[in-house]
């Protein structure tokens, strides 16, 4: 059975064994850092208290950490509990109040004796031009002083929990860290001048300066290094265990796919044709294939994994392709069924709303094998969905979706393909921290005829242009997306938002202006979308509903409130909706001002171009990985320690490091085996380790 070394038991045990942290505390502590001794390590400082700055107090500046000596004048106890106790403090600059929030006068007067000299350390404020600490931090002697540590470091906090209390409670669980076996390659170290893992880790602790706050200082560097070789080994060894599982070529006859591309309107673009290939030959080969189809939005993935599919389906086996909303699962089905049925495929759709007979119906034809195609959303996970020989699952708009549903659904299969279709272009560097090295085919030239969308930038105090401007496009037979401002953590406020504009436009516009919004039930929903695809509505107010995939080839116009509370990569979606068609096509960002540097720099990016993967680059780079892809939703991991912002290099050679020690030692069976094992477990990759084989 695999187990967590003893080595590691004192880090996965729950915070509130450490000293002066009781339930209340726990809570606290838990909202900043986690709930385990491990994750406290994890939580790194985000400044420092350098005691060596000792600032007279004129010459304390306004905001900043000071440790100021001083001779205690007066206590000023109030009558209102209301009012703040507080203490007058001089030097020869100056005086300074000590202010406590229902201060006890009996403590106070006791270690602020008046007369006598204390030294001070916290936060120096300004309040009616007079200088000011609020509940210093530390109130000592000289002779207490001197047993301080010259510096401190400051921690990450939440309403409710003080410096103090935060630092006491990492210490300890610093303290309790042991020294582990070494894990990383000893040459490797040395090149980098790299301390063992308990050295570095106590060091991060213990920043000197603002300097040792730095990602890129040794000691950060080799924890997020530690970080990232336990996210990429463990990414190997998943894909060793699936790989390692197949063994069934699929050779597909061609036949129904030339039907098929007979019956497309249009040429099939190179880098389709190479994807094509590449597919081909992974499921020709008896290994698993696990490849990555990245495509800008509208490049032409549908088509790619249709033609993929009838492959498994001329070999005589069953394709499912899962998509992560139910209008998405729509529009693939609308998009391939005619295409199957011009090959005489049967296909069908199967989502959550599908219930009692039809889902039954569907379900028996799906365990017989008398249907070769399926397609849907998450319901295509539920244990009652059992295929008689599923050869190739295909993945929508992966980073929607976590690494359990994926494995699930290829775990409907017995060596089930896995292609996964992601439309927002990942760097390289994302991809490798999300899917360890999957193979990779990439769409990169746009469909012929497309043409370039002209996106321009706007203050929306300016609305009524855009409205006067809007109803020429439409009297001129355009069609138009309107999506609608977020607002942040609450769906509900993002519909009002949506409804509100959704009537203003239905009163302004002389046209018919429709709603789609996430709150809205399934059927309504589609019926909207129906109408707005038949142009029987040309104005369609959304929310970011219709980020992805959604495909309206007539739709020209696309108009965005509020574009700065986007990020770049769902901007970038967005706008991927029009520029569809042979028409040309617009994109109009509205804005509220004033800007921040990073809107503006965003906004520019969504002027200059148009590529998504260069758009996907700049969005890393302004925002670091955590938010890139909306974390939580992403099935990305959070790294706590790395910043794929700045450690890239990092991660590029913990790839590389993953393939070698694979390669060498696929069981992890050497004594760096042993210490590798150790460290995925550290980061809780507990699963990846289970797949060994004396796991
Ligand atoms: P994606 O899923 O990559 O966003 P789709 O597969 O939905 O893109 O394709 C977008 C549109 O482009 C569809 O209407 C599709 O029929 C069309 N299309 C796909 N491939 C080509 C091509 N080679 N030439 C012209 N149009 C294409
Ligand atoms: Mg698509």
């Amino acid at each position: 059975m695999a187990q967590r070394p003893d080595i590691l038991f004192p880090l996965f045990v729950q915070i509130r064994t450490l000293k002066g942290v009781g339930p209340r505390i726990e809570k606290l502590v838990e909202r900043v850092a986690g709930p385990k001794i491990v994750d406290l390590l994890w939580t790194l400082p985000t400044g420092v208290i350098d005691r060596s700055h000792r600032p007279q107090i004129t010459a304390a500046q306004d905001g900043a950490l000071a440790t100021i000596t001083v001779r205690v004048e007066q206590h000023q106890v109030p009558r209102n509990p209301r009012v703040p106790y507080r203490v007058r403090c001089s030097d020869e600059t100056g005086v300074i109040d000590l202010v406590f929030f229902r201060g006890d006068k009996k403590y106070l007067q006791s270690v602020l004796p008046v007369g006598e000299t204390r030294i001070v350390s916290g936060k120096v404020d300004y309040y009616r031009g007079e200088p000011q600490m609020t509940h210093p931090d530390h109130i000592l002697t000289e002779e207490e002083f001197a047993d301080l540590p010259p510096y401190e470091p400051v921690y990450p906090l939440t309403a409710g929990l003080t410096q103090k209390t935060m630092a006491k409670a990492v210490g300890q669980a610093v303290d309790r860290a042991a020294d582990l076996p070494e894990w990383q390659d000893a040459s490797w170290l040395k090149q980098q001048d790299w301390q063992n893992w308990l050295a570095a880790l106590r060091e991060a602790h213990q920043p000197e300066a603002l300097s040792s706050l730095d990602p890129l200082t040794p000691a950060r560097q080799r924890l997020a290094y530690d970080e990232l070789l336990a996210n990429q080994l463990a990414l190997g060894l998943v894909r060793a265990r699936m790989k390692r599982l197949s063994g069934r070529p699929i050779k597909g006859t061609g036949e129904l796919r030339r039907k098929v591309i007979a019956a497309l309107p249009f040429e099939l673009t190179g880098s389709q044709k190479q994807a094509m290939e590449e597919i081909d030959a992974d499921m020709a080969s008896d290994l698993r294939m696990l490849r990555m189809l990245q495509g800008d939005v509208g490049s032409g993935k549908t088509i790619v994994a249709l033609l993929a599919m009838l492959n498994a389906v001329e070999a005589g086996a069953q394709a499912a392709i899962m998509a992560p909303t139910e209008i998405l699962a729509r529009q693939h089905y609308e998009t391939v069924q005619p295409l199957a049925e011009a090959a005489g495929v049967g296909i069908a759709l199967l989502t959550g709303r599908d219930k009692g007979k039809v889902r039954d119906g569907i379900l028996t034809h799906v365990a017989d094998g008398s249907l070769p195609i399926l397609i849907g959303t998450h319901a295509l996970f539920q244990e009652d969905v059992a295929f008689k020989d599923l050869a190739i699952a295909v993945v929508d708009e992966q980073h929607r979706f976590g690494v359990h549903q994926r494995l699930a659904l290829s775990g409907k299969g017995q060596l089930t393909d896995v292609l996964v279709m992601t439309a927002t272009p990942i760097p390289r560097t994302l991809t490798l921290t999300i899917y360890g090295d999957m193979d990779n085919s990439q769409l990169r030239d746009k469909p012929a005829g497309r043409k370039p969308i002209e996106t321009r930038v706007m203050p929306s105090d300016r609305l009524e242009d855009v409205i006067a401007h809007l109803q020429k496009a439409l009297d001129a037979g355009a069609r138009a997306y309107w999506v609608c401002p977020l607002v942040e953590d609450s769906e509900a406020l993002d519909v009002t938002a949506a409804e509100e504009r959704y009537r203003h436009l239905s009163a302004t516009l002389k046209g018919k202006v429709g709603l789609v919004h996430g709150r809205m039930k399934g059927p309504e929903k589609d019926e909207v979308m129906h109408d707005f695809q038949t142009g029987r509505l040309n104005v369609l107010v959304a929310t970011t509903v219709i980020e992805v995939g959604v495909n309206v080839p007539e739709a020209t116009i696309m108009i965005i409130e509020d574009a700065e509370r986007f990020g770049l990569a769902q901007l970038h979606q967005l706008r991927g909706r029009v520029g569809r068609g042979d028409k040309p096509s617009s994109c109009l960002l509205l804005y509220q001002g004033p800007l921040g540097e990073t809107a503006k720099a965003r906004l520019k990016i969504m002027r200059e171009t148009e590529d998504g993967f260069k758009i996907a680059e700049e969005d890393l780079r302004l925002r670091g990985s955590g938010e890139l892809l909306g974390t939580r939703q992403s099935g990305m991991p959070v790294f706590r320690l790395a910043d794929l912002s700045v450690h890239g290099e990092l991660l590029a050679a913990a790839r590389d490091d993953a393939v070698m020690i694979l390669q060498k030692d696929p069981e992890l069976e050497s004594d760096r085996g042993a210490a590798l094992r150790t460290l995925l477990y550290l980061f809780e990759r507990d699963e990846a380790v289970k797949r060994l084989r004396s796991g």
